[in-house]
């Protein structure tokens, strides 16, 4: 596991994207190169208010496998537990895995505004509580919410500046292995999500970053340096400052040109 502080090298197969070739959904991925990558990291300060991050990706790619390794290790980051009408697998728990309610309560808790965002999901619904939300980022955590397309993308309308992350497979076989592998589905269910999967990762471009989840081992370090690098955050307030110096400088041009045309009505 990487230190939380200090310089982090990389060494990573240097994927070409190009390869990816999205909309025909063939995902053959080419390692062309390796690169080495210094990031330097930063633990995410309490004193700032939370990042939230939206985690998406077609079911069985591996996004709870990815938190699983990674959570442990970081305590601020928080991970949000969904409302959902389908039923628990074995071994989930009510109130860890997920909150499992009836149709009629999670229509309640819509009509009375209680959800940050739901969808409906392979015949299911599927939402984020959004009190515990709102209290956690109060708090300066890093809220993550595992969610997928049609709720990320309400998400993106209501939190413009929450991290987009995206988990790819390295291709459409690899994923219904994975989903048939976890033995967890009905046939029908499985079908279902790789259905959605095509849906869902023809919409990768949508997100900040995709990761590829192909070695597992990669994927955590590419994720956590997603997570901590301060990068993003930086390059965001870089181009925050200088679409406000752009602005400052056309209300100045304008207000000189107010006054020229007022010292000499013929000038433009
Ligand atoms: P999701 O949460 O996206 O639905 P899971 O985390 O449940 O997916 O993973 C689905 C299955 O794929 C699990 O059996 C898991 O052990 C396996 N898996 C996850 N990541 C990898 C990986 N990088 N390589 C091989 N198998 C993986
Ligand atoms: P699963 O049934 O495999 O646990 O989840 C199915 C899909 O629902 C996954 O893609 C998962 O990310 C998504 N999901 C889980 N919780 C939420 C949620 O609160 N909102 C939305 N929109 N999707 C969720």
């Amino acid at each position: 596991m990487p230190p939380e502080t200090g310089d982090l090298r990389i060494v990573a197969p240097r994927l070409n994207l190009l390869n990816l070739q999205l909309l025909n959904l063939n995902l053959s991925l080419t390692p062309t190169s390796m690169s080495v990558i210094t990031v330097p990291l930063e633990p995410i300060s309490p004193t700032r208010s939370g990042q939230l991050v939206v985690f998406t990706g077609p079911s069985g790619v591996g996004k709870g496998t990815l938190l699983r390794s990674v959570l442990p290790h970081h305590p601020q980051l928080h991970l949000s537990v969904s409302a959902t009408t389908r039923s628990p697998r074995s071994g989930e728990v009510d109130g860890q895995h997920y909150y499992f309610v009836s149709r009629s309560v999670f229509q309640e808790w819509v009509t009375t505004e209680q959800l940050l965002e739901w969808a409906e999901y392979a015949g299911n619904y599927y939402g984020t509580p959004r009190q515990p939300v709102v209290e956690q980022l109060e708090q300066g955590k890093t809220v993550i919410l595992e969610i997928e397309l049609e709720g990320a993308r309400q998400v993106r309308q209501t939190f413009p500046d929450a991290l987009q992350v995206f988990i790819l497979p390295p291709s459409l076989p690899t994923l219904e292995q994975r989903l048939r592998g976890r033995s967890q589905d009905s046939p029908e269910s499985i079908l279902k999500r790789l259905e959605r999967a095509k849906v869902e990762i023809a919409a990768a471009g949508e997100f900040d970053v995709q990761i590829v989840n192909d070695s597992l081992d990669q994927a955590i370090v590419a994720l956590e340096t997603v997570l901590f690098s301060p990068d993003r955050r930086e390059s965001d307030q870089l181009q925050d400052d200088r679409l406000q110096d752009d602005q400052l400088q056309n209300d100045q041009l304008q207000n000189d040109r107010g006054e020229e045309s007022q010292d000499n009505p013929d000038a433009l």
